[in-house]
């Protein structure tokens, strides 16, 4: 339909180095930007959590970056982390996961030619480590579904040492259901999303409500399972689906969660934390913002406008 072309139209546009050129500079970005990400430094990361905080808002934080093809700028993105964790220990809001961490594996190695799952391996591993010692857990983000067998590799290789290491499924696609069966069971943290990602038919739910129809028989096996499902949707018919099987399986309050993005429904995200379940807020930080921020705008056809005025106003 009319804006699935419009969300085709803007993830080709933006793909250009021109037109990336004109946004990242335009004026107009700025405050787009500051609704979606938290900033670019590790401070800002921090402040934004210690915010959150205040309405009972958990957060995982990411640091922005993907397809990072030098091992420098891996080991980068890594320090980075290991930084931030060391701050929000700091700021006394690491403790019992209250601030989490997401990790793109291609931002810490991954795409590297030849050893690269090895090399984000070992950088997820550090950042693993680090989240232990100050009492906080780690998330692999799922990227498109080149990477989806390696990915779930990572997390089932990083579970054997660090059991709290979560994994993220995609409804959209047409395996994710066999995934959550896999993992649905005992100490499993799993975060079900829709999936952001452009993906071919033979692979992929093309049509939304096939997608919203996969979603909610995903969530039927993760809540009914022994793990951890963390729901992350802003779909009001999916929370809603998501709080009646919880109470439906007897849950408590603290065996599943609700997830959502900095700056997406934030008064639903309070409603919802205030109605007594845990909400956790997506948080990304860093320079590299604009690959987010483009497929964030995308998600809603109301949105290109903002990108089509800060093209005209640069
Ligand atoms: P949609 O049907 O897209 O949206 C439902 C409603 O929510 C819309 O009608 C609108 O009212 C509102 N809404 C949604 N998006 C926006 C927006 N950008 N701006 C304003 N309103 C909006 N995807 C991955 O592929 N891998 C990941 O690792 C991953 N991690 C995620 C983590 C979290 C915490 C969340 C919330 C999402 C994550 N996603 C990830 C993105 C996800 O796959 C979807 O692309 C995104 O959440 C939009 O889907 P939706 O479930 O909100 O439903």
């Amino acid at each position: 339909d009319a804006s699935d072309l419009l969300r085709g139209a803007l993830l080709q546009l933006s793909g250009s180095d021109a037109v990336r050129a004109a946004v990242v500079k335009a004026p107009v970005s700025r405050s787009v930007v500051a609704r979606y990400v938290a900033g670019e430094e590790v401070a800002d990361a921090v402040r934004v959590t210690g915010e959150l905080r205040s309405t009972n808002r958990l957060t995982t934080i990411d640091h922005l970056g993907e397809d990072v093809t030098e091992r420098a700028q891996a080991e980068h993105t890594r320090d980075t982390y290991l930084a931030l964790l060391g701050a929000l220990d700091e700021a006394d809001l690491s403790r019992f996961g209250a601030a989490e961490v997401s990790v793109k594996l291609s931002a810490v190695g991954q795409a590297i030619p030849g050893d690269g799952d090895a090399i984000a391996l070992e950088n997820a591993r550090a950042i693993c480590e680090a989240a232990e010692r100050v009492g906080t857990t780690v998330t692999l983000d799922m990227e498109d579904h080149t990477t989806t067998d390696r990915t779930l590799e990572a997390v089932r290789a990083l579970r054997e040492d660090f059991p709290w290491v979560g994994a993220v499924l995609q409804a959209y696609l047409h395996r994710t259901e066999a995934d959550c069966r896999d993992l649905a069971g005992p100490g499993s943290r799993v975060r079900l999303c829709k999936g952001a990602y452009k993906e071919p038919a033979s692979v992929a739910y093309q049509d939304g409500g096939d997608v919203d129809l996969s979603y909610v028989r995903c969530l039927k096996v993760l809540m009914a399972g022994e793990g951890y499902p963390m729901v992350a949707t802003h779909d009001p018919r999916l929370v809603e689906i998501g709080q009646a099987l919880a109470s439906h399986h007897g849950r408590s309050p603290d065996s599943y969660e609700f997830q959502m993005l900095l700056g997406v429904r934030p008064l639903e995200q309070k409603r919802i934390a205030d109605r007594g379940h845990q909400m956790r807020v997506y948080l990304p930080f860093g320079e590299d913002w604009y690959g987010y921020l483009v497929r964030r705008l995308a998600e809603r056809p109301a949105n290109v406008r903002f990108f089509l005025r800060s093209l005209a106003s640069s």
